[in-house]
């Protein structure tokens, strides 16, 4: 308000000034089409010129632009616009659609994983492959029915099968809905939590908790300590049961062999030990096995 009640004390000079400026901008076509599209009174509208031409200019980069990485607006993904209210002009950042396309891809993250999962796409699953039609229907009753808590799914199978693929594809697609999730490497995650002792340690271990969506991937490649199961893998997973946030699993093992993989000897605790862990996976997911050739090229 104080800008615009300066504007109308200006002087002659100073109205002269600023006219000319807005006559030297209207000799762009671009600028004079926006005076004419806002249909807006000049005398009102060479207050703004500077405005009006960040706006301008700023529509020719986004024009012009084809991703978001190539983005040369002051706010990267943006561009400033404006409309008329009443007879005033409102400025306002304005989201373009590549943001709006891969915003929603922050929504997943990957521990360990290459960047590459956040491209996977559920359109692009091999639907022909009657092998892979099971983990498609659950993925897709999954999505239907996630807001009625449904269980994750443990996606067991061989080496290179597309089992990382296919359930980051599915959270990629929660991702659009804005539901976020982690996938993490568990061979990776138990070596480096072993590393951040004390450091990042905490914050990773909550986050595993926490996120509304999991996927351990690789679950039973990882090396097994009476500490990496009973006191990371075995609260992570008691917490996500009683919050009802659904976890997955990829793993080339079965339930029987990872009950095997959790003994840490022959004694009749560790035959406890490790069936109570793996009944805690089986409660939370369902078991579909994948078969497939191997995709790896
Ligand atoms: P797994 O986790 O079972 O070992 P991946 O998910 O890593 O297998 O898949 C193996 C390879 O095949 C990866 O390079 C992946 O990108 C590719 N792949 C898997 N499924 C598909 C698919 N439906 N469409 C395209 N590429 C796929
Ligand atoms: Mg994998």
């Amino acid at each position: 308000m104080a800008i615009l009640k300066k504007t109308f004390q200006l002087t002659k000079d100073q109205k002269d000034i600023l006219r000319r400026e807005f006559l030297k901008a209207s000799q762009d076509k671009d600028f004079a089409k926006l005076i004419n599209d806002l249909a807006i009174d000049s005398e009102v509208a060479m207050k703004y010129t500077s405005s009006l031409q960040r706006v301008v200019e700023e529509k020719r980069n986004s024009d012009n632009c084809n991703s978001l990485a190539e983005c040369i607006n002051e706010t990267k993904g943006f561009r400033y616009s404006v409309k008329k209210e009443g007879d005033k002009l409102q400025f306002f950042l304005e989201a373009c659609p590549y943001y709006t396309a891969e915003e929603y891809k922050e929504n997943v993250k990957l521990f360990d994983l290459p960047r590459s999962l956040k491209n996977a796409d559920l359109k692009d699953v091999y639907k022909t492959d009657k092998n892979r039609l099971a983990a498609l229907k659950a993925i897709n009753d999954f999505i239907k029915n996630y807001d009625n808590n449904p269980k994750g799914i443990f996606l067991s199978g061989s080496f290179g099968a597309g089992k990382t693929y296919l359930i980051a594809a599915l959270f990629n697609e929660m991702a659009k809905k804005d539901v976020e999730s982690v996938i993490v490497h568990t061979p990776e995650l138990m070596r480096s939590l072993k590393d951040s002792f004390g450091s990042d340690y905490k914050e990773r271990f909550y986050e595993l908790k926490t996120t509304p969506l999991l996927l351990l991937d690789d679950i039973g490649a990882e090396l097994v300590t009476q500490w990496s199961r009973d006191e990371v893998l075995s609260p992570i997973l008691q917490y996500r049961m009683d919050q009802k946030l659904p976890t997955f699993f990829s793993s080339n093992f079965n339930f029987k062999d990872l009950e095997e993989h959790f003994k840490l000897n022959s004694s009749s605790l560790e035959k406890v030990n490790a069936r109570r862990i793996v009944e805690r996976i089986k409660e939370q997911s369902e078991f579909i096995e994948l078969v497939s050739i191997n995709l790896r090229g």
